[in-house]
């Protein structure tokens, strides 16, 4: 019997058990590769992985339906967020606004269209995206109806939220508002309160739901006994969608989702290493070339990121300074050591605390996108002080090196599969 045909008859049975409370389903931990049963309801229970404490399933009671409300009311306050002005400054009588996107196209404006595209991508057009497919996903499903391309749209959606940074900008914006207060009058408009709600509202989304509970709508899993006798070597848990699927032949794709299966993700080790050794050569210009010049009343001065912070300390506003460093000179050093020190640590088949190193993985791919918030104070700033010769802000050079900083090394902790530090130290050898 063919893989295909084998995943479809378990389906079929699990379709008649769907309702059945205390269904197990077997899934992989996607940290350590332990595979384990988790119940089939999300109602039933939260589940941590028993090896490394992974969160394999959250408990909610709230379905699609409230999710469908959340993002509908979201979308509402992103078109809000959006269409208003964002910030105000005054300088001595002249007066300049700032929308979130004019903070993209003043970079653009200035040379620095990566950098513009960036910030449009992070801050606008990826939350933006992920609000729209989860509602083009849910509310067909909501109404027993399921919508063209519905599993490639959905699969999309985690990629999608691991690149939007909504709350990264919002940070950006107070750092920014607390760097301009000595200069000049800052107002925040009617967006800076919809996208504080904004944020909250796409938060809530996520607490409250469980992407399980759309995948078991589109095709339900198999019960963990329907894959009892099937040989562990060929069953692959699909990276987009944690089915364990029963693969047979080469390139094979996930039956849900359609993702190309991988039992590790293809590379890993030596993709990671090739995307920190450039972060680590971005890292000098970086900090040796000004993210910014400043230009007050004809004095013309670069700030690299550690003159920021400096600046920051001296104006007696030391929370902020150390917020900044670490987020712009800790972090990133950080994610480069400590990839570096897992990738080290598996190349030497090390047995040494593996549940503490999956630990340091997860930290290290969380705290990336906080490196964000200084190209985002850098867009505020650019976009809001443009008074021509009495005081202009534009983006230097040391910004692009940067931000190449930041994607490279959220690129290598996405690359690096945290399961090889257990495969390196034989832990998943039993199959
Ligand atoms: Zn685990
Ligand atoms: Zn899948």
């Amino acid at each position: 019997m063919s893989g295909a045909a084998y995943v479809h008859a378990s389906v079929h049975d699990a379709a008649a058990e769907i309702s059945t409370p205390g269904r197990l389903l077997l899934v992989e931990c996607e940290d350590c590769g332990l595979r384990q049963t988790i119940p089939s309801r999300v109602e039933d229970g939260h589940v941590d992985c028993v090896r490394c404490g992974a969160l394999l399933s959250k408990r909610t009671t709230r379905g699609v339906e409230q999710a469908i409300v959340l993002n509908m009311t979201a979308l509402i306050v992103f078109v809000l967020a959006n269409a208003f002005p964002f910030i105000t400054l005054n300088l001595q009588g002249r007066v300049q606004n700032a929308e979130i996107v004019s903070a993209a196209y003043a970079l653009y404006q200035d040379g620095m269209w990566e950098l513009g595209i960036l910030v449009l991508l992070f801050a606008i057009a990826l939350p933006l995206v992920k609000i729209l497919g989860n509602l083009y996903v849910m509310i067909p499903l909501h109404m027993g109806v399921r919508p063209p391309a519905a599993r490639f749209v959905f699969r999309w959606m985690e990629l999608v939220h691991r690149w939007a940074m909504m709350e990264v900008f919002l940070l950006g914006v107070i750092v920014g508002y607390v760097k301009l207060i000595s200069l000049a009058t800052v107002i925040f408009g009617i967006a800076s309160f919809s996208f504080v709600a904004l944020i909250i509202l796409v938060v809530a989304a996520e607490t409250f739901f469980e992407p399980r509970t759309v995948w078991e709508r589109l095709r339900p899993s198999p019960p963990a006994s329907a894959l009892a006798s099937i040989d562990p070597k060929e069953l692959i848990s699909c990276h987009g969608c944690g089915l364990l699927n029963h693969t047979v032949g080469a390139h094979p794709h996930c039956e849900r989702c359609d993702a190309p299966l991988h039992h590790r993700k293809p590379n890993g080790v030596a993709r990671a290493w090739a995307l920190i050794t450039t972060a680590i050569v971005l890292y000098f210009p970086a900090n040796i070339y000004p993210v910014m010049k400043l230009n007050f009343a004809g004095a013309k001065q670069g700030a690299t990121i550690l003159e920021g912070c400096k600046e920051l300390l001296f104006g007696g506003m030391w929370p902020l300074a150390l917020l900044v460093f670490f987020a712009s000179v800790t972090v990133p050093m950080l994610k480069l050591c400590g990839l570096g020190f897992l990738l080290v640590s598996v190349q030497r088949r090390s047995k040494w605390r593996l549940r503490e190193r999956t630990k340091i993985y997860r930290i290290v791919d969380a705290i990336g996108r906080w490196s964000m918030l200084d190209i985002f104070v850098l867009a505020i700033l650019v976009a809001l002080v443009r008074f021509g010769s009495l005081a202009t802000i534009t983006p230097g050079t040391g910004a692009i090196a940067f931000a190449a900083v930041v994607v490279t090394t959220m690129i290598a902790a996405e690359s690096f599969d945290p399961r090889q530090i257990w495969d390196a130290a034989g832990a998943n050898d039993e199959r």
